[in-house]
């Protein structure tokens, strides 16, 4: 459920008509809802109400706007970061460092110091030789890094390959069948504290068994670690709930997910880690964008939007299908390719898509942009950045300014000896 809605035939963000902000901001602008995303939090969070121990940690990377940290701050949400400007983001949004756990497979020197300057809540080591490395680093500033060690449980997620993250050749985590050994090595050095183990499968899970696998092996590990003498308090459970993209698609819901989780972990006596990030921010955002012309095609006219692949990377990326309606629609409907202005055939958003008849200057939004939208923005073909907006009730702000791309070139220096 979500807060952009028809009313008196002209979409809206809660109260705000959509071509209200097209006016003042301009297109294309990602418009995201307060409490869709509030409302999202709440969901998530009471699915959980069986889990007496646990840190929800919004997968900052899939909405990494401060407005929006801000707003699940609000919610209690904690953040999983996978780069030091991640967590430079969390903290400004006033995310307690406990509340932050720092995920990914490159964390550099520089970032594991400032991670420990910081005082964040966890490492989620990828590696023996990142391990050693943090140990070391750990050390020698006089601190102990509190750890857990992801595995690679070897579970197909049954999602996108560009998004499966937990198959044995994908680059995450370390093999579950080596994690003993390497939990205990790293459990000996001084400088981190090894006090749990994470699994993150994939993105977009359509289906709860994968992740049932994968948490059933997280189990035997846990026995197994405790029975060579390790404290295990802590055991991230990664994100990957996938949202509803198409009207009528059918998803493992919040409540399902928690409840396959109180089952599965019921007894492991640790604090859960969480992280979610497409279930909570997909489906609070539209990308709301601007026909410029429909040219005519071979089967389909074109509708050229001036949204680009630059702007909503996801199906040039990985095929995505994303809903696409028009602001006020007429009620005529017609099949058409939705397309961007890029010099790529890659920037196509649909082909032979039944939708709203739309003309040369109407509106049109593409749904469930709220996650892995704005933040996988470029500037392709010197296009600037999209700019950003968060609706409340009646009011709005625009959370990120618009880059154009005079801006972009202002950073570009052309040395004096060309
Ligand atoms: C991307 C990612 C997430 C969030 O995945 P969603 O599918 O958006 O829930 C969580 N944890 C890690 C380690 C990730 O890389």
């Amino acid at each position: 459920m979500d807060h952009f809605a028809y009313k008196n035939g002209v979409m809206h963000a809660e109260d705000i008509p959509l071509p209200r902000i097209a006016e003042a901001v301009g297109t294309p602008v990602y418009v995201y809802s307060r409490a869709t995303l509030e409302r999202h939090a709440r969901v998530f969070r009471e699915a959980l109400d069986g889990v007496p121990d646990k840190l929800i940690a919004f997968a900052v990377k899939a909405n990494p706007n401060l407005a929006v940290l801000k707003v699940l701050k609000g919610q209690g949400y904690g953040a999983d970061v996978v780069s030091v400007g991640e967590m430079r983001r969390a903290l400004a949004a006033g995310i307690a460092p406990e509340k932050i756990v720092f995920s990914g497979v490159g964390k550099t020197a520089a970032e594991l110091a400032a991670a420990l300057e910081a005082g964040i809540g966890q490492f989620n080591i990828e590696s023996a030789e990142e391990g050693e490395e943090l140990a070391a680093i750990a050390e020698a500033m006089g601190m102990c890094a509190r750890c857990a060690l992801r595995v690679n449980p070897d579970v197909d997620a049954g999602t996108h390959d560009k998004i499966s993250t937990g198959k044995a050749d994908n680059k995450f985590g370390v093999p579950i069948d080596e994690a003993g050994q390497i939990f205990g090595q790293l459990a000996g050095l001084p400088g981190v504290e090894m006090r749990g183990i994470a699994v993150h499968i994939g993105s977009q899970l359509a289906d709860l068994a994968p992740l049932e696998r994968a948490f059933g092996k997280l189990g035997e590990l846990i026995e197994a670690l405790r029975g060579a003498g390790h404290t295990i308090t802590h055991v991230d459970l990664g994100g990957g709930l996938g949202v509803p993209y198409k009207r009528g698609e059918e998803l493992p819901s919040p409540a399902e997910y928690g409840a396959m989780v109180a089952r599965v972990t019921k007894g492991w006596g640790v604090t859960l880690i969480f992280e979610p990030g497409r279930v909570i921010a997909g489906n609070a955002g539209v990308l709301l964008t601007r026909v410029v012309r429909v040219k005519r095609g071979l089967n389909h006219p074109f509708v050229i939007v001036d949204a680009a692949m630059n702007d909503l990377a996801r199906p040039a990326l990985y095929g995505a299908y994303h809903d696409f309606v028009g602001v006020e629609p007429s009620g005529e409907n017609m099949t058409a390719n939705i397309v961007g202005p890029i010099c790529e055939t890659g920037d196509t958003f649909a082909m032979g898509r039944e939708c709203d008849r739309l003309a040369a200057g109407e509106l049109a939004v593409f749904r469930t942009a709220g996650a892995y939208g704005a933040t996988m923005a470029s500037s392709y073909n010197s296009r600037g950045f999209v700019a950003e907006v968060l609706v409340d009730g009646d009011r709005y702000a625009v959370v990120a300014d618009r880059i154009e791309a005079a801006a972009i070139m202002d950073a570009e220096r052309v040395p004096e000896w060309l």
